[in-house]
């Protein structure tokens, strides 16, 4: 191998040890490995990264502890309101029907999270993300809810 191969192996082994560090640091019981991915993604970007990227995070664990969690679709909103690239938007209808998303976001009344399975008023016309949001919600939405209207 000659010394620049050499050189430029070093630095590729400096940078990956580097983002290791990062998700050490990054790892805490709070963190979200999606979250941390996303981070790395960036910062690839920021460096103006041209390849096609993929980042992956193993975590062994039996995952028991989140299989209460329902499954979140997060930064939906650059999608929805964004550039309506052909391209882009069909590949993002694809992603929502193969993680059982509906095709329009379903968002919360209250924070705007959109999960897999959302609660909504007898009304149907709001949608939260869970009860809490929904108790919250409540002091609003009542004044226009027609459910509540009707009696
Ligand atoms: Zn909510
Ligand atoms: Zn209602």
């Amino acid at each position: 191998m000659g010394s620049k191969n050499y050189a430029s192996l070093r630095m590729a082994t400096h940078r990956a040890a580097t983002q290791a560090q990062f998700v050490c640091d990054a790892l805490t019981s709070e963190s979200d490995l999606g979250d941390i991915s996303a981070e790395i993604l960036r910062q690839c970007l920021q460096r103006n990264s041209r390849d096609n990227m993929t980042c992956m995070i193993m975590h062994f664990a039996d995952g028991s502890e989140w299989t209460n969690y329902p499954d979140e679709m997060k930064n939906y909103e650059k999608l929805v309101d964004g550039d309506r690239d052909e391209d882009v938007q069909s590949h993002y209808a694809t992603f929502l029907s193969t993680a059982k998303f509906p095709a329009q976001a379903v968002t919360c009344n209250v924070c705007q999270r959109w999960l897999v399975q959302m609660q909504q008023c007898t009304c149907k016309q709001t949608f939260y993300c869970s009860r809490h949001c929904q108790k919250k919600g409540w002091k609003v939405h009542q004044a226009v809810c027609p459910n509540k209207q009707a009696k």
